[in-house]
């Protein structure tokens, strides 16, 4: 190995050591179990506890958990939940009708009739779901509002 070959290898380690920290420190490890806050979350529980309840309405969050008292309030779950509910549904509704072909020459209002219901009762069943799992993968992440 020529000292120049050297260098530039010592160089290159460096910094693919400074990127690697640098990317630790902005990414941030998770401070718990990103599954068990899914998991718990999408059980509309406290993701920290797992015992007490995450909503007190249909998607009212409950900001304090009665059970062990840990800040649910404080994870901005925003746009995330209805985004990830429609990519959610729309797989669910729409890789079928692009299976079965013949869906698409029924009559469009047959075919309102029956997948307009399927799509309202899929919203409205998974979106508590899916938020209750946004907010227990922001409680594994350990995301506060104002940062
Ligand atoms: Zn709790």
């Amino acid at each position: 190995m020529t000292p120049a070959t050297f260098w530039r290898w010592r160089r290159v380690r460096r910094d693919l050591a400074r990127r690697a920290a640098l990317s630790g420190r902005l990414m941030g490890k998770p401070r718990h179990p990103v599954l068990v806050g899914l998991e718990r979350g999408a059980r509309g529980r406290c993701p920290h506890c797992g015992q007490g309840r995450l909503f007190r309405a249909y998607l009212k969050i409950i900001p304090i958990c009665p059970v062990c008292g840990h800040d649910n309030g404080q994870y901005p779950a925003a746009d995330s939940p209805p985004y990830f509910t429609i990519l959610i549904v729309g797989h669910l509704v729409v890789v079928p009708m692009l299976a079965f072909r013949f869906i698409l020459i029924w009559p469009a209002g047959v075919l309102l009739a029956i997948v307009l219901p399927v799509v309202a009762t899929l919203t409205l069943t998974l979106l508590p779901i899916v938020k209750g799992a946004v907010v227990g993968v922001l409680w594994a992440l350990g995301r506060p509002t104002d940062s």
